[in-house]
């Protein structure tokens, strides 16, 4: 790996993640939790070198790769473009997700994704009115944690929340750090996450679950009824917590999905 950086005068850039996984054994582990079949369509975000790429390339129908280096996408352009059943986007995955809605039914993501802007990424994903079947992820293990999290706990979020209420998480594991180059200094894991069906929010919802439960965790020590009357008049939220047996003295953290849900569909847009 350090060779084929060398060769090609790549100078890895700390802000954009680039710690690249060069252990066989993991990369196949990775693809196995998506249960791959040659039928699948499968998005990678960040391919890098594209180690990932290749075991999914022998695995699956399709490969949509989105890389932002310029000097990466060169290289992979070059290992890969004899092959019809490969795609590649030189563009920052964030704006290609936000810039028009993507119909991403029948696929799959499988991804070491760049630490810095996995979250985003996910949420992206979770908010697109076709989502992808399953996100097979690597993360930095806080960050598997946070997904994982059950109310009440210090992890569960507003990360949490907006996956949650599109995607269930799976199975996972823990990745060693010699595992990648260069080393990362935080842990890393990978995590599989599947669509949820039915869905608990509704597409047309999704806006008013968004604001819901940002404003309910922008201060997390704070009743959640005085965050939410700078949106919804205080009345109204009162007697939609009241309708939802939810004491006016609860906070964001104690409230589950399904408990957020409800307070949702009383509350109105
Ligand atoms: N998948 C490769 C591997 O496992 O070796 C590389 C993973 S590395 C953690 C993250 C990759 O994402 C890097 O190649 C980096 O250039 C790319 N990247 C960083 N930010 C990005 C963005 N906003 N959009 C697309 N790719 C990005």
């Amino acid at each position: 790996m350090r060779q084929i950086l060398k060769d090609h005068g790549i100078q890895l850039t700390k802000s954009l993640g680039q710690n690249f996984l060069h252990d066989g054994n993991q990369l196949g582990r990775i693809a196995d939790l998506a249960n791959l079949s040659t039928s699948d369509k499968v998005l990678e975000i960040g391919p890098g070198l594209g180690p990932l790429t290749e075991v999914l390339m022998k695995r699956v129908g399709q490969v949509m790769a989105i890389e932002l280096d310029r000097k990466l996408s060169d290289v992979l352009r070059t290992r890969f473009e004899g092959s019809s059943s490969f795609s590649l986007h030189h563009v920052d995955a964030l704006h290609f997700l936000r810039e028009k809605a993507h119909d991403w039914t029948g696929w799959k993501v499988v991804s070491n994704l760049p630490y810095s802007v996995a979250s985003p990424i996910l949420v992206e994903l979770a908010s697109s009115p076709m989502p992808p079947s399953q996100i097979v992820a690597t993360l930095q293990w806080e960050v598997v944690k946070r997904l994982r999290a059950k109310a009440g706990t210090k992890d569960y979020g507003v990360l949490t929340l907006l996956v949650a209420q599109r995607y269930q998480t799976g199975a996972g594991f823990k990745i060693p750090a010699n595992c990648f180059f260069p080393q990362p200094n935080v842990d890393s894991g990978c995590l599989s996450m599947e669509l949820r069906n039915p869905q608990p929010v509704p597409w047309s919802d999704l806006q008013t679950f968004q604001t819901l439960v940002k404003l309910a965790f922008s201060q997390r020590r704070k009743m959640m009824v005085k965050l939410l009357r700078t949106r919804w008049n205080q009345a109204d939220v009162e007697k939609a917590m009241g309708a939802c047996d939810l004491p006016l003295s609860i906070r964001a953290e104690q409230l589950s999905l399904e408990q957020f849900v409800e307070l949702m569909n009383h509350l109105g847009a």
